[in-house]
């Protein structure tokens, strides 16, 4: 099937996740995860419609971004971020960053950031499922580092993001999805200065229409748009 009938068979199920939820459909947002693919074929999904699209590598990013020069509306980071890379991701101009999880990477940002004289939203991520594997807070130091987080200048935390578990049955991502919704709606009952929360970033290929129902509001979608990804294809 073409990148194009992918792409509307998702929307076509995130339009009926909505109508049984009674969500409004453009409350939604559906970054299309375009790592490993390249800039042609992410060109397709532009053309379908994908207006956001997520890379989790930063070389990768740089590589492409420059090719699709302003098909996009909007660029969002959603990988492991290295300090050491900050300044080459914020030359990327992405719109939000889904993975800040330490306060050494974030007071960075705000560094760059700061002298920039620009502003950045940032998620906060959140490592629901306590596999070592995974980066994110966890959920006991989630609250300290938003906390300490809001603290920082020219950076504003807009949200949680996570990944949930890799099983072949996504109904056992659904309580952890339910679980970060409930720290979500806690922390914005705080109303801690700095701190918005706007965005729920939870739900891929497998498990996207769980995490709507259980309150996500951006969805980071791949494979269901291009296929599953070639690995061996990758320089590293
Ligand atoms: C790759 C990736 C996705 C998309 O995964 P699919 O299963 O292909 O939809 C979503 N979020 C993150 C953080 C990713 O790295």
């Amino acid at each position: 099937m073409s990148i194009k009938e992918n792409y509307k068979i998702v929307i076509k199920k995130i339009e009926e996740v909505c109508r049984l939820q009674d969500i409004n459909m453009d409350d939604i947002k559906l970054v299309v995860v375009t790592k490993t693919h390249s800039a042609e074929t992410i060109k397709q999904a532009l053309v379908a419609g994908a207006k956001y699209i997520g890379e989790n590598k930063i070389q990768e990013a740089q590589e492409k971004l420059p090719i699709l020069d302003g098909q996009y509306e909007e660029f969002h980071f959603i990988g492991h971020l290295q300090s050491n890379k900050i300044k080459q991701l914020m030359k990327l101009k992405p719109a939000l960053i889904h993975s800040i999880d330490k306060l050494s990477t974030a007071e960075k940002l705000s560094n760059y950031c700061v002298n920039e004289g620009i502003l950045q939203d940032i998620l906060i991520q959140v490592n629901t499922t306590e596999e070592n594997s995974k980066s994110g807070t966890g959920e006991e130091e989630v609250l300290d580092l938003i906390k300490e987080v809001a603290q920082l200048p020219n950076i504003k935390i807009k949200g949680l993001m996570t990944i949930g578990l890799f099983d072949e049955n996504p109904e056992v991502t659904r309580p952890y999805f339910r679980n970060l919704k409930r720290i979500y709606d806690y922390v914005a009952s705080l109303k801690i200065d700095n701190v918005e929360m706007n965005y729920l970033s939870m739900g891929m290929t497998h498990d996207f229409e769980i995490a709507i129902e259980e309150g996500a509001n951006i969805v980071r979608i791949g494979s269901a748009v291009f296929g599953a990804r070639d690995y061996s294809k990758e320089e590293k």
